[in-house]
């Protein structure tokens, strides 16, 4: 069990981007969740800490928390790569997707207990009566019924899903259910991925959310857009700003580790860019869009980035590195012209902060963003995306059709259509003017929905509940 620090973060600045009712209700949310708390803890349980969206969310708004004297904490499951190897295939499951086609029994079920055990000596020492215990997605799952028994209050959180479930998602279903007795809530992303059986006065849906003003997605002028992707090797060297940017400490960074790229070419300077960031998974579908932009894209002066994190970098994701190889096999197989507008970028992640200015100065520097999943639980990317007035083509799967109305904040296709989804990022491309009204109602639409408050104010209203 791995405890990573929270470093406090002022929401004042959240003043001059929300709704005064949003605010107060979020206000009015902290200030009743800390007298509640008092001396009491909330835990926040993950099984890593770079990597994915739910990193990405502990990693920026439980700061806020701190700030306003909430004693959050975050906790990170240690675990070896068999159980990660199960979990992954209990994530894709949970997707409606085989994985690796493994089994779930009694043999996966016995290694999960022994790793959860593991991690409780740990916890043990840090939690008490009365504490109250998040824990994220079906990693962590194993410590329900122990956490239980020392008195914290346990609330799981799921964020994957499948609008349809097949008997795929049930056997996962099936195989996770024994270790959620005890909890006292459920909270899934959307509505759709409700388990059947699960007592519905029980479950609370909450989308995820962005944090405004996170490396991630604070403002970067044209400039230092360039320069940090100049510096990170994705655009050619000769700009006139400076990488640099402005540590959670107050400290100045610089970016100095160039991402792994693989391309026939540097990008031209004045190359129009197609955008996806995602880990490598095959729920991505990076080799769809590899394929949709090379057959459906034909601007010569568009070129595509597919980036991702270096893949040793996630740890509770062991498919990473195999997914990257098919992508570069995909990418070896493309007819010339469209290898040449073809770029894969491994974003370094050896510095988290400077991860994640690189990401966004790639989606800022990016004409439309694309995010082509196959299934998806919310779609992170999508919102920042969305938060940086970018116009946005993505699947109609999962959360993202809680984020996106088809033709009001961006467009929605078809994940299987790669004609459809060609046209799309065409005609995106076609209509600067129709393409920015896009962006601007996008970037209302997170700004209203699904910024950090947001999410706050409803994970502490659900506190009460639990209280009664
Ligand atoms: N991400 C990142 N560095 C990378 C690639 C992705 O920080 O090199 C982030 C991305 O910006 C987003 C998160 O990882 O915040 C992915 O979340 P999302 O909900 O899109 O997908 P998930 O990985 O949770 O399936």
């Amino acid at each position: 069990m791995l405890e990573v620090p929270i470093a406090p973060r002022d929401d004042a600045p959240f003043a001059a981007v929300l709704d005064p009712e949003d605010l107060a209700r979020y206000r009015q949310a902290v200030g009743r969740a800390r007298r509640r708390l008092e001396q009491r803890r909330l835990w926040h349980i993950n099984s890593t800490p770079t990597g994915g969206g739910v990193a990405e969310i502990l990693g920026t708004v439980l700061g806020y928390l701190r700030h306003a004297g909430i004693d959050a904490r975050w906790l990170v499951i240690r675990a070896d790569p068999a159980f990660f190897a199960i979990t992954k295939r209990i994530h894709n499951r949970l997707h409606g997707e085989p994985g690796d086609g493994g089994a779930l029994g009694d043999f996966e079920r016995e290694h999960v207990v022994r790793v959860t055990e593991d991690n409780l000596a740990r916890l043990r020492d840090l939690v008490r009566p009365g504490d109250v215990a998040f824990l994220h997605d079906p990693q962590p799952l194993g410590l329900v019924p122990a956490l239980t028994r020392m008195g914290v209050e346990v609330v799981w959180t799921c964020h994957v899903g499948v609008d349809e479930p097949n008997e795929l998602a049930r056997e996962a279903w099936a195989f996770l259910r024994p270790f959620l007795d005890g909890a006292r809530a459920f909270v899934f992303t959307r509505a759709a991925y409700v388990w059947e059986g699960i007592e519905r006065d029980r479950v609370v849906i909450l989308p995820p959310c962005i944090d405004a003003f996170s490396l991630k997605n604070v403002e970067l002028d044209d400039a230092a857009r360039d320069a940090i992707l100049a510096a990170a090797g994705v655009l050619p060297a000769r700009v006139p700003g400076d990488p640099v940017f402005r540590r959670g400490d107050g400290r100045e960074g610089r970016v100095t580790h160039a991402a792994d790229v693989r391309h026939v070419e540097p990008i031209p300077a004045e190359a129009r860019l197609v955008v996806q960031v995602s880990r490598w998974d095959r729920l991505k579908d990076p080799v769809g869009v590899l394929q949709g932009f090379a057959r459906h894209v034909e601007r010569r002066d568009v070129h595509l980035v597919l980036a991702g994190p270096a893949p040793a970098a996630v740890a509770d994701d062991p498919e990473a590195m195999e997914v990257l190889d098919e992508v570069e096999g995909a990418w070896e197989e493309l007819p010339p012209d469209a290898r040449r507008r073809a770029h894969l970028v491994n974003v370094p992640t050896v510095d988290v902060e400077e991860n994640a200015v690189i990401v966004n100065a790639l989606q800022r520097r990016a004409d439309v963003v694309v995010q082509k999943s196959l299934a998806e639980g919310f779609g992170l990317t999508v919102t920042e995306a969305m938060w940086k007035r970018r116009p946005v083509v993505a699947s109609r799967v999962g959360g993202i059709q809680d984020q996106i109305v088809d033709g009001e904040h961006g467009r929605l296709v078809d994940p299987r259509d790669l004609a459809a989804f060609g046209a799309a990022v065409e005609a995106v491309l076609a209509d600067p003017d129709a393409a920015s009204t896009l962006a601007d109602a996008a970037h209302d639409r997170v700004r209203r929905s699904f910024l950090a408050p947001h999410y706050l104010a409803r994970g502490l209203e659900l506190l009460e509940r639990l209280d009664g």
